[in-house]
Parts: C-alpha cells; structure tokens; sequence
C-alpha cells in the first residue's frame, strides 16, 4: 500500500492539472496509524464532495474492551466519536473554487441510532466516513492545497476525534452505558405491561422548533406521578424511577400550553436512543410505537378505512380508498390503517395534528346529523376495540373532548409541565357526567385487511414504469430535496408528516431503498408491508444493503418509515 509521502508527492505532482486527474488518488493510503481509502473522486469542485473513508486498527483507535462488550456500547461510542468528527470538521475551507477544503461528516444530531459515519467493530477498530472537497482554482487542481487537506487536516481530525487519547475515558465510558441502559429500558416494558418510560429528571422540551437540543433555561424536569411511578433496572444506572405508560388506551389531558405535545413528542423520539446529556436518554418507547396524524393532500391507494369512513358522497368505496388528494378524516385514517398493516403495537397522536372528525362526534351532532349521513365512525368508537380484539395501545393527547373519558385506561393530566393522575377522577366525572353518545352497530371488524400487493409498475420508473424521463441509464432516481421531502423520478414525495423521521440520514437512507427497488424488482406481488420488513430487516444487518457504495450519510429506519415512504408514493400502483 502506498504510504502518506506518497500521496504528497502524487498530490504535488497534480498540481496544476485539469481536475479529472484527481481520480489517480483513488484506493487506499497508509496514513500514520490509519489507512485512508478514497471512495469515490467527484468529477468536478462544485460537485458533491469526494467520498473517504479512515480504517483506524485497534491499537490506533484505542478503545478499552469494555466498551467493545455490548452491540449498544459499541454503538454509543461511534455515534460520540461521529458528533465529535462532525463537529471538528465543521466550517474548514481553504481558498479555491467551490467546496475546496471542506471536510464534512454526517451529523447524528442527538440520537444514538446505527448509522454509516462512524463504525466500532468488535474487535475495537473503527471505520469512519466522511467528504473531502478537493480543492481546484476553476478547474484546475491545487495540489499543495490538497496535500494539506489529505497529509494534513484529516490525519489532525483522525487524531482529534478517533484516535486514541482524543476523548476522555470517561465520556466514552458514558456514551456506551447511557446508550446500553436505553436498550435495556426499553426491553423491560413489555414485561412491565408498559409502551413507555420517561425517566424522573428527564427535560423534555427543545430549545426551539428547529432545535433538537435541550431547553438551556427553565426547563421544568420530568417528575412522575407517584401511582404511575415504576423503577426499572439498568446494566450500569441502577434502578432507574420514572413514569410508566400502560398498555391499553391512555390519555393525555390539560390545558393549553402545559407540555402535552412536548411529552409526546418525546415518546415518538423514544422508539430511538438519545445522547447523554440530550434530557431524553432515559426515555423509551416500544419500537413498534408509530405516530399517526392527519395530512390533507398525501396520496392514498387501495388501503381500506371502512373501519372508520363508510362509502363516501362522492360514491367512493372505502374497502379499497383510493385518492390523490385525502381529506383531513381519511387522510389520517389511511395513516392509522396503514400503520397496523405495518405491524404497529402503539398509536401516538396528538390532538394538534389530528382531524376533529376522525376523533370525536359527540351527543349533538349525532342528533344534528344522523348516523346514515355520517360516512366517519370516529376513533372514540373503537379505539378500546383496538387494544382489546388486536392488542394495538393509544396515547392521544387531548386537550378538548371529555368523550374519551369513558374509553380511556389511564388519563395524565398535565399542569405546568407535571404529570398527575387523573385516572380516577376521570371516572367519577365519567359517571357524573355521562357522554350521552349512541354506540354504533354493525361496524365492520378492525381485523386484518386484504393484502395490498404490488403491482410492477408500483415503482415509478420500474419496467414499464409510468415516467419514462424519469430513469437515467443507471435506473430511477430518488433524490433528496430538502429536509422533508424526496424526488423520486418526476415525482415529489413529502414525507413531512412522517415525524419519526428526524435525521437527514433517515431520509438519505429512505431514498437509496427506494433507489434500490427499482434495480432488484424482487418486490413485484409483495405486499407492502412485507416488502418494508424485508428491507428493514436487511437494513437492521447491515446499513450498507441500501447502498453498496460506501456512503457515509445512512442511518437506521424502522419497517414504518418504509412502509410511509411506499404508501405515499403517488405512483404507488397495487395488483388486482
Ligand atoms: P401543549 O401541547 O400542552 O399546548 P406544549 O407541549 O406545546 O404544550 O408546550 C408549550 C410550551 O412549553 C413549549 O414552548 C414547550 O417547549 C414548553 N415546555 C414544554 N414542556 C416544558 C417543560 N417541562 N419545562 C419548560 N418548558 C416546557
Ligand atoms: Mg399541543
């Protein structure tokens, strides 16, 4: 393998060069106490940056065994050295034409989650990758200037961030027990009957809306109710006390601006691990938990929400909902379907982000509009049904209807960012004040639905594919546009209102997989569900069956993320 002086020369020798030449530098490189792979050169300065990677052996990465001993230890580490690199390689640039300089690293904001940046193997090497933008004035190459960058500035950061000696012991001691206590939460909930746990202590509000970091400044602390107080044990904290969320249905009541959405908010964030130090490490969700909301405008195809919307004015049938364009009921009706067809175990939803129709029809308007001229059964009807005939929990925040009182197991209520409670008390006012609803009759069975399998035109741009300009040479194109939001083909596809998708990676990561299908075809007559799990279950093996190249910006997605990205396909066409 060529050594470091040899780059330098090589680099030196490129000096001047028109900018193609840079491709001499792929392969790999022995660096002092590392080896440098070049992955990938970008084709010109103002292209995508090129992709490297550092293979750093477990003498050099330096990581004492325990740290080595547990998959979620391992990954504790990584992500704490990936916020490290990310961070260090944040805003470095040197003269030259566009990313000249720069090194990039994807940021795992504050989730501990598998990702492909930075990588600890069992046996304590670790792999880390990361964008160099080679530098060039117009087109042409400044090979001193990328000397420094490859001799100089990433063998720095390697050694500021991943080496051995970069970090205190103890930071990395916590990374990896903050994120195996996580683990270990949440896989004592089932035996505990609960869906969630949010620690006492725990500081659940963000510094803003586009701030995933802690309140800095009056943060009122998580505080459990006494008689929903459970202590759970951990590997390396202890007992841990905070609050339990029972199975069965519970919600969440108060005023307006008492922390409602902001305790829901984190249980969505809980089906993933948190940094130490983010407020939500001791806060953990089932992992089959999916937020359920309404979307008015999201596309629908074939999915049957006859279990909540009848046959329509527009004389569409419900058994097989078909729209482009869903109205806030059956918008999230589909959403709610959907997610059980995928397997989901809890629906989170919140009162801010549903339809009122889908929710709730109280006494009056049931006599106002009789039962015939309604298509909606609202969820207050069936949302016992659904945990008691399929085993499926709520938590829905509530702020404004009583009628759920009668439905619910467990009722929180919120007051100045502290859980009370108010299970009890909510019989009693049950009682006193009954709700005076009709239950309504012949409802159909929330059982399975009927399969929904995919046609082989369900991917645009597949054989035979709807959008012809749409496939490049190498097959469909599926980019990101912006935070929210994929082109898949010609196609938009927003994913805004998946909100357990929070990292940019996620998103990478959804967009590779939908590349991939287009290539494999393996899918063609799967179901959608199963065509999710089977991705997942790859992606939960091994990140890089996304993508084999290599990619440093991939991050875990769980079978619902999937199934929500194929569901709103426009494109999205079913067998039958
Ligand atoms: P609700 O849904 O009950 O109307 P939110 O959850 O939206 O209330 O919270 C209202 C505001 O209070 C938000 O700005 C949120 O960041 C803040 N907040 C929430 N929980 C806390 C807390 N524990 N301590 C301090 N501020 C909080
Ligand atoms: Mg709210």
């Amino acid at each position: 393998m060529p050594t470091h002086e040899a780059l330098h020369a090589l680099l030196v020798r490129l000096d001047g060069r028109s900018y193609p030449a840079y491709k001499e530098l792929r392969g790999s490189w022995r660096m002092p106490g590392f080896r440098l792979s070049v992955d990938h050169v970008q084709g010109d300065p103002f292209a995508a940056p090129s992709r490297v990677s550092a293979h750093l052996p477990p003498q050099t990465a330096g990581l004492e065994p325990w740290l080595l001993e547990s998959e979620a230890r391992r990954l504790g580490v990584a992500v704490w050295l990936a916020r490290a690199f990310s961070e260090g390689a944040e805003g470095r640039h040197t003269t030259g034409s566009g990313r000249s300089g720069a090194v990039g690293m994807a940021s795992p904001g504050q989730l501990v989650l598998a990702q492909t940046a930075v990588r600890v193997r069992p046996d304590g090497s670790v792999e880390a990758r990361f964008t160099v933008g080679l530098p060039a004035r117009g087109r042409r190459i400044m090979g001193r200037e990328a000397a420094d960058l490859l001799t100089g500035a990433v063998p720095a950061l390697v050694r500021a961030h991943l080496a051995e000696g970069a970090h205190d012991p103890a930071d990395l001691r916590r990374a990896a027990a903050v994120n195996e206590d996580a683990e270990a939460l949440r896989s004592r909930l089932g035996e505990h009957g609960l869906v969630a746990f949010v620690a006492d202590g725990s500081v659940l509000p963000r510094r803003s809306g586009v701030d995933d970091r802690p309140l800095a400044t009056g943060a009122v602390p998580f505080r459990s109710p006494a008689s929903l107080r459970v202590t759970l044990p951990t590997p390396n904290g202890g007992g841990v006390a905070g609050m339990g969320v029972p199975a069965g249905v519970t919600l969440v009541v108060g005023g307006g601006f008492h922390g409602k959405s902001t305790l829901l908010r984190a249980l969505e964030a809980g089906v993933w691990n948190h940094r130490p130090g983010d407020g939500r490490e001791r806060v953990v969700t089932v992992a089959d938990a999916v937020k359920v909301r309404a979307e008015d405008g999201r596309a629908v195809t074939g999915v049957d929400i006859s279990p909540f919307i009848g046959d329509l004015p527009s004389g569409d049938h419900t058994r097989s909902f078909t729209t482009r364009n869903a109205s806030g009921s059956t918008s999230q009706a589909a959403a709610l379907v959907e997610a059980l067809e995928a397997g989901a175990g809890v629906l989170l939803m919140d009162e801010d982000t549903c339809a009122t129709n889908f929710l709730i029809r109280d006494r009056r308007m049931q006599a106002l509009v009789p039962a015939g001229k309604e298509p909606i059964t609202p969820l207050v009807d069936r949302v016992r049904e659904l945990h008691r005939e399929a085993g499926v929990s709520t938590v829905l925040i509530l702020g404004g209807s009583g009628d759920y009182l009668d439905a619910a197991d467990t009722v929180i209520g919120m007051d100045a960012f502290r859980p009370h409670d108010l299970t009890a008390r909510a019989r009693e006012v049950a009682a006193e004040h009954p709700a005076g609803r009709t239950p309504p009759e012949g409802l159909p069975p929330l059982g399975p639905r009927a399969p929904r399998r995919l046609a082989d035109r369900a991917i645009p741009g597949g054989r035979g594919g709807s959008g012809e300009g749409s496939r490049g040479p190498r097959g469909l194109r599926v980019r990101v546009l912006d935070e929210r939001t994929l082109r898949v083909g010609e196609e938009r596809l927003d994913l805004a209102a998946v909100e357990q998708i929070l990292l940019p990676t996620q998103l990478q990561t959804l967009a590779a997989l939908l590349e991939a299908l287009d290539r494999r075809r393996d899918w063609v007559a799967e179901t959608v569900p199963g065509v999710a799990r089977s991705l997942a279950d790859r992606l939960a093996a091994d990140l890089d069956h996304a993508d084999p190249r290599a990619r440093g910006d991939l991050a875990l997605v769980r079978r619902f993320e999937i199934a929500a990205a194929l569901n709103r396909l426009r494109t999205l066409e079913l067998q039958g």
